[in-house]
């Protein structure tokens, strides 16, 4: 839908508004889900320490960290600057995919994988493992959610929007994770990654297409994951075997979206080829297959 100027500014700070509530509501879901608990009971926030209610205008995203100084109204106990750090960047994401994609089914498919990639993300920095209702969720949500705007003409807004490109992605990245799992663990005779990482890229494969999921698991992903231990290794001098435990999810998400929106024009710019000549590139298997 074509929008005029006011339209697209009012957008861009309703994305940011929504991006901060919903990221709001991820940081109560990174914090009980992992603990098994719900995340409508207790309804309310209580603070760690004092176990107070915290009252919604102490409970403002992003903001009330700062008006309260990082502290519980009632105790003065600390909290952690992390959770309006997790509203910021889901503002901020939910900002830049609205000002890519404008009014469009596109949009609003992004904004649930990219809530799903930033609370999946914290959790594995956590607790080392991506929940399956994040992960299998999305697995089944996406490729489905494709299919469904496909046949009824609403899909050309996204980047893969071929709903068997879509099915084809989530299984090739999704195996291609599980072979290098199959052959590490044998490697190296102990868990090269997880089943986490498989589940996780079987829900972004089906938005990135094979070539893009390709591009996070052979490049992004560790190159991401190499500078983050490289600048911790200098910054604490930690010894390495400390980095080994470090969960590979954060980096595949954040390649994820770099790659959902820049491996086109990386690749074009690389190889010198046409704007919007990859999209060939994700039905290139199709014709490989006899049928
Ligand atoms: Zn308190």
């Amino acid at each position: 839908m074509e929008l005029n100027e006011y339209e697209f500014w009012f957008g861009l700070v309703a994305a940011f508004a929504a991006g901060a509530c919903i990221g709001s509501y991820l940081n109560v879901c990174i914090y009980r889900w992992p603990l098994g608990m719900s995340t409508n009971e207790p309804k309310r926030s209580l603070c760690f320490s004092c176990e107070k209610e915290i009252p919604w205008y102490d409970n403002l995203p992003i903001l009330s960290w700062f008006l309260l100084k990082g502290k519980c109204r009632n105790c003065g106990a600390g909290f952690s600057i992390r959770y309006s750090v997790v509203e910021l960047l889901n503002a901020l994401l939910f900002v830049h995919i609205f000002w890519r994609f404008g009014l469009t089914p596109a949009t609003f498919v992004y904004f649930i994988w990219t809530s799903m990639q930033v609370a999946g993300s914290f959790i594995d920095v956590d607790h080392t493992i991506i929940p399956d209702r994040i992960t299998l969720t999305g697995s089944v949500l996406f490729p489905v959610t494709v299919l469904a705007l496909d046949l009824t003409g609403h899909s050309e807004s996204l980047i893969v929007s071929d709903w068997k490109n879509a099915l084809f992605g989530a299984l090739f990245a999704s195996g291609f994770i599980y072979l290098i799992r199959y052959f590490g663990t044998l490697a190296f005779g102990r868990e090269a990654m997880g089943l986490g990482d498989v589940k996780l890229m079987a829900m972004n494969g089906a938005l990135l297409g094979w070539w893009r999921s390709l591009f996070v698991i052979m490049g992004l992903g560790p190159a991401l994951a190499l500078l983050m231990v490289g600048s911790m290794w200098v910054l604490s001098r930690k010894k390495m075997e400390k980095f080994a435990e470090i969960p590979f999810g954060p980096y595949l998400c954040l390649g994820s979206y770099v790659a959902l929106f820049w491996a086109d024009s990386i690749l074009e710019w690389w190889l010198g080829l046409e704007p919007g000549s990859t999209r060939a590139l994700d039905s290139l298997w199709q014709r490989m297959i006899p049928w």
